[in-house]
């Protein structure tokens, strides 16, 4: 039995980014860049003020307060038309053009209006360069602002629009097919008669790759039969990445992994040594990577964060696609009673500016409504003995 770093490892070595693709700027939210974005502006595009108040020459403010003309008001949209020489000043606004001749603004509050005669008292001495942003200082004309292999997140998405790039190259996302196997599913609408159960698992697998981005299809449920099961896997081989859920355990059927074996797939590996989820299978089928996992909600929930998540993060071309790992400190004990590396739905939470956690109640890798009150996995050690309240223990955030 392998280990899950080893799992993770042959999972992303396996796996390859996928082409890029032209999307809308809009529509990249979410997905990584597949291109260095350059600027064809400079910003700001002028020298800037950055207060509303009057643009002045700072020598003229050296003896404040002191009395100056205003020449002209400049207004959001319009460029000064006036060069201001000594003892002259100019009423300005945020985000306008600082005028020609003017080397500092001097903020409103500052000031003091002496209307009707056109004059400003300046209350304060102001040093040149004063609330002045010079152009180009953010960016300037040709610079890279974004990099290829960068998420866009809101503030990529603003940087896109002040650049013009209305369209932009995007690795994209994986197309994700999901079967739920088990004679005993019957979907949500339906209530379940004695020995059947609904079908939860196709439906948070796919959210969960949706959530990451994923092109998601429900493929449907089949019962354990390796007819069913292989006809519904042909379908699922049109995708970049087919899940399945159920029947990949030791029983008489748990017929997967035989399917898959028949369809010649290759496999990477059968069994991690994790708990919840020992039993699922990684193989690759022409284009399409599969996972088969185990049936047991909470199983089937870690596996794909532990595994499939790396895999959908690297073909949609992130460079760190590995989860992030937290230390906190353990609020409660916890005795390691196997020599499996095990993930343990907990409660992340700040306390005294420091991160702890506590395991969630749960019964085991069926109890799928203990992961509602866990915000993480709390991973204990293959090699550990016992966890002590304190200790800085490893989590995996899930949200
Ligand atoms: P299996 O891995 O097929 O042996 O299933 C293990 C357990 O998970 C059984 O109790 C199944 O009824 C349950 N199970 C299997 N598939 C699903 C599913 N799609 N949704 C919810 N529970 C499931
Ligand atoms: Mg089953």
């Amino acid at each position: 039995m392998i280990s899950v770093d080893t799992a993770v490892k042959i999972v992303t070595d396996v796996t390859e980014p996928l082409p890029a693709k032209t999307v809308s700027f809009e529509s990249a939210l979410g997905l990584c860049l597949a291109q260095d974005v350059q600027s064809d502006i400079n910003m700001p595009p002028f020298d800037r003020s950055a207060m509303d108040g009057y643009a002045v020459i700072a020598e003229d403010t050296a003896r404040a307060p002191v009395e100056l003309t205003v020449i002209e008001d400049i207004a959001a949209g319009h460029m000064p038309t006036k060069k201001v020489k000594r003892r002259q000043a100019s009423k300005i606004m945020t985000g306008a053009a600082v005028p020609e001749g003017a080397d500092a603004v001097v903020k409103v509050e500052e000031t003091e209006d002496l209307l009707p005669h056109n004059r400003v008292r300046i209350l304060r001495t102001i040093d040149r360069g004063r609330n002045i942003s010079k152009m180009g200082e953010d960016m300037k004309v040709g610079q890279v602002v974004l990099q290829k292999g960068m998420p866009v997140r809101p503030q990529e998405i603003g940087i896109l629009a002040t650049v013009g790039k209305s369209c932009v190259e995007v690795f994209s996302a994986p197309t994700v097919g999901i079967i739920s196997t088990g004679t005993e599913l019957v979907d949500v609408e339906s209530k379940p008669a004695a020995a059947q159960i609904r079908n939860s698992n196709g439906y948070s697998l796919a959210a969960q790759a949706r959530r990451l981005k994923a092109d998601v299809e429900l493929l449907g449920t089949v019962k354990d039969t390796k007819e069913e099961i292989s006809r519904i896997m042909h379908r699922g081989l049109q995708k970049d990445i087919l899940i399945l859920s159920g029947g990949v355990s030791m029983g008489e059927y748990d017929l997967v992994g035989d399917v898959m074996k028949d369809l010649k797939t290759h496999i990477y590996f059968e069994k991690v040594a994790l708990r919840p989820g020992k039993p699922v299978i990684f193989g690759k089928k022409d284009k399409t990577l599969i996972f088969a996992l185990p049936g047991n909600p909470v199983a089937s929930f870690v596996t794909f964060e532990l595994f499939i998540y790396p895999a959908i993060r690297k073909m949609m071309g992130f460079t760190s696609h590995h989860r992030t790992i937290f230390k906190a400190s353990l609020e409660t004990e916890i005795l390691v009673k196997r020599k499996r590396r095990e993930y343990r739905p907990a409660f992340l939470r700040m306390q005294n500016n420091a991160w702890v956690v506590t395991p969630v109640e749960w019964h085991g890798s069926a109890d799928l409504l203990s992961t509602t009150r866990a915000n993480c996995l709390l991973i204990v050690r293959e090699d550990a003995e016992k966890f002590t309240v304190g200790q800085l223990v490893d989590v995996v955030p899930l949200d």
